[in-house]
């Protein structure tokens, strides 16, 4: 058995960043940035009024000054003649502060009177404009690789990126193996369940931004593999749930090498999850989760979305690790990690009683995976742990 970081190290030196690909920006929210883009222009692209009210000299901005309205300056429809003293311009907010002014005087500050105004109040010490480049100027990167959160995606567009070079989608084949499966929504016989952490990893992975292709379910017979394998073709990763372990009806391993699969690793010291294999099969990189519906979600965390992550360019990185309180005591763990489920509150964390791997009730409870690593000696309530967020 290795350990889960050497495991983790075996993946990452089989893993391959993707290609990159320009999409449309209204296509680019949740992509990963491939690529370094810079400002194509500046903004605000000139001095702007930041209010509602007259632009003026700034000599001018004084009680009882009596000015001339000149005319007006709208947002995308500028004044162009010039302020002078004694002058004003009407402007709005995102106009064009006119040549000559240097101050705009909010409109509740001054009486109107035809084309006069008379400043009743002066209440500010700077003028409410927003400076040409005051956000950003023309060349101003955002780095790559980032993940395009809504923020991100408004910046891009102010600096008029158009076209965003992103990391392509993985391909990801997902096919679930086992004869006692069935899909949702189908009937099962009185010896089959249903096929579910299928659609927990398919959910897992699309959220990540993989393209997922659930195959049809393959039973426990080579034929059947073969197919499955064979539909799995162009995926960049190939992700088989079940059928992993030693079992007389666990084929996968012997079916993935039979196709030439370089395998890198078969036993993990974890729980839940320990028969796991991955290696590659040809363009593809092969990862093998154990089928139990906990191990394969905890699997999917531990292994599979660091993998996912570094095919998107994000770097290989574990899945990041947090520190809790414990709120209740534990025993000692045993030789091999232990991702408990856990419930994590304002802080503090809760590892479930029942931890067994088939209970999906306990999993859709937890909110965190608290980690004890091999041989953790008891801990005590109120010391500090490490989870990974769920
Ligand atoms: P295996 O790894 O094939 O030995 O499967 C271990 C356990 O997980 C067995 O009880 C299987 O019935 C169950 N199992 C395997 N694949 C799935 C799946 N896709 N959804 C739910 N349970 C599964
Ligand atoms: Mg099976």
């Amino acid at each position: 058995m290795i350990t889960v970081e050497e495991a983790l190290a075996q993946l990452f030196a089989r893993v391959e960043k993707l290609g990159v690909e320009t999409v449309p920006l209204a296509n680019a929210a949740g992509r990963v940035l491939a690529e370094t883009v810079s400002a194509k222009r500046d903004q605000p692209p000139f001095a702007a009024s930041a209010m509602d009210g007259y632009a003026i000299c700034s000599a001018d901005y004084q009680v009882g000054a009596t000015l001339e309205v000149l005319g007006e300056s709208a947002a995308g429809a500028r004044f162009d003649g010039i302020v002078k003293k004694g002058q004003a311009v009407r402007i709005f907010t995102g106009a064009p502060v006119p040549k000559g002014a240097d101050w705009v005087v909010i409109q509740e500050d001054v009486d109107a009177n035809k084309n006069q105004i008379t400043i009743r109040e002066v209440t500010e010490t700077k003028p409410y404009i927003r400076p040409a480049g005051t956000d950003f100027t023309t060349g101003q990167s955002i780095d790559a690789p980032q993940i395009l959160t809504p923020q991100l995606i408004a910046l891009l567009a102010s600096m008029n990126i158009a076209q965003v070079p992103v990391t392509k989608r993985p391909d990801v084949a997902l096919i679930s193996t086992g004869t006692e499966l069935v899909m949702p929504g189908e009937m099962p016989g009185p010896d089959q369940i249903i096929a579910s952490n299928t659609f927990g990893l398919k959910a897992m992975l699309e959220q990540m931004g993989a393209i997922v292709r659930l195959l049809p379910i393959a039973h426990d017979t080579l034929p059947a593999l073969r197919t499955a394998f064979d539909l799995a073709s162009g995926a960049d990763l190939i992700v088989t749930i079940g059928g992993a372990s030693v079992g007389d009806h666990d084929l996968v391993a012997g079916v993935a090498e039979e196709l030439g699969v370089e395998r890198a690793f078969y036993k993990v010291a974890m729980r839940p999850g320990k028969p796991l294999m991955a290696g590659r099969l040809g363009d593809a990189m092969m990862i093998g989760l154990p089928g139990n519906p906990v191990s394969a979600m905890v699997c999917g965390t531990i292994f599979v979305q660091p993998v996912l992550r570094a095919m998107l360019g994000l770097g290989k990185t574990a899945a990041a690790h947090h520190v809790a309180t414990l709120s209740k005591d534990m025993p000692e763990n045993g030789p091999r990690a232990h991702y408990m489920r856990a419930i994590l509150e304002n802080g503090e964390i809760t590892p479930l009683d029942r931890q067994d791997s088939a209970l999906l009730t306990v999993l859709s409870q937890a909110n965190a995976l608290l980690l004890r690593p091999i041989h953790d000696p008891a801990r005590k309530a109120g010391e500090k742990v490490a989870f990974v967020p769920l």
